[in-house]
């Protein structure tokens, strides 16, 4: 295994052991088409992230590199199997952007020089890429000779969430799969397996139905370190409203981990407006629950249009977030908050 191992990967690796079962058929597809001798040696992973593109090239790449091949899996027992379940695997190697930044030239040349090399266990060898979108433009083309001349039984397995960023003759030669999310049923029976009851919709959507998306943020939401955010979030607009200086100070703290609070903000008008459609209650298991006095005032003061208005604002910052990291994130969390205290103003005027 190569020494490049990313902090994503030890985060993912908590998922390890939780089944996927929505990419089983694609997987037991991948593994006919290598047991009748047409499996491609460059593969196109795309998918929403949490979809679980990850766990499906590494499930691959076992089954790649197993000495002993069972019909419709790896092994688990072999010397490869062991190395590889230990992140310990000479012939594989795992490439990944580190946090906005690009895969340069120099990261695939070390890949490529060891895909010349013969094989230290099997006959196989896997890269895996993972963010092929940071690739640079001579990077890919590094990548593209090794395609082009691929060296006895070497597989390369790249990860992206379109194919739109990547290079067109990079395309053109691998083959590429979209896996797609689960239907909601299917999620929810997944999550209820896992101890999750998930009854609203609007979560699911809200994650595009990408099922280890959702796991991590119901497993954030049961650690106090999310209810410390979601009680800051209900402080930070309590505050903004009554003393338009704080606003600023919200805006900092939100920018701080953008993408995780930005959800938690939209989830507070979420619950907003679903005590507001029901104002007698919240679900115990409504996630701004603990704050039901405060969001019984707050309903009031929003009117149905304002809260759809707002939560869509809300998803259209943060994907420009994500999007565009260079843009200045306090800037866009600032004019999102202006937005979201002048819908109380005029509100709370009108009533
Ligand atoms: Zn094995």
């Amino acid at each position: 295994m190569a020494n490049i191992k990313a902090t994503s990967e030890v985060i993912e690796s908590s998922f390890e052991q939780v089944s996927t079962p929505w990419l089983t058929p694609f997987y037991q597809q991948l593994q006919q088409t290598y047991q009748q001798g047409r499996f491609a040696h460059g593969l196109l992973f795309t998918g929403s992230a949490g979809i679980g593109k990850y766990k499906l090239a590494q499930q691959l790449a076992q089954y790649l590199l197993c000495t002993n091949k069972q019909h419709d899996d790896a092994c688990f027992e072999c010397h490869s199997c062991k190395l590889f379940s230990a992140h310990n695997h000479l012939d594989y190697h795992f490439l990944v952007a580190e946090k906005n930044k690009s895969i340069g030239i120099d990261q695939v040349r070390l890949l490529t020089e060891k895909l010349n090399e013969r094989p230290q266990l099997g006959n196989n060898k896997v890269v895996l890429i993972k963010g092929a979108e940071q690739l640079t433009e001579a990077a890919a083309n590094a990548l593209l000779k090794t395609l082009e001349e691929p060296q006895g039984d070497s597989y390369l397995i790249l990860l992206a969430r379109t194919h739109h960023q990547l290079m067109p003759t990079l395309l053109s030669r691998l083959q590429q799969t979209h896996l797609h999310s689960p239907d909601d049923q299917t999620l929810i029976n997944w999550l209820y397996k896992l101890g999750y009851q998930v009854s609203d919709l609007g979560v699911l959507r809200w994650f595009q139905n990408s099922p280890l998306a959702l796991l991590n943020h119901l497993k954030a939401l049961q650690q106090d370190a999310s209810l410390d955010t979601r009680r800051q979030c209900v402080e930070g607009v309590f505050n903004m409203l009554y003393q338009p200086q704080q606003l600023f100070s919200f805006s900092r703290l939100l920018a701080n981990d953008a993408e995780q609070n930005l959800l938690l903000l939209f989830h507070l008008l979420h619950d907003t407006h679903k005590l507001k459609l029901n104002t007698e209650q919240l679900n115990q298991d409504a996630i701004y629950y603990f704050a039901l006095p405060q969001l019984q005032l707050w309903q009031a003061q929003l009117s149905f249009k304002s809260l759809r208005m707002l939560s869509q604002e809300i998803l259209k910052t943060r994907s420009l977030l994500t999007e565009h990291n260079a843009l200045k994130k306090e800037l866009l969390i600032s004019a999102l908050l202006i937005k979201i205290k002048n819908e109380f103003k005029e509100t709370h005027y009108v009533s």
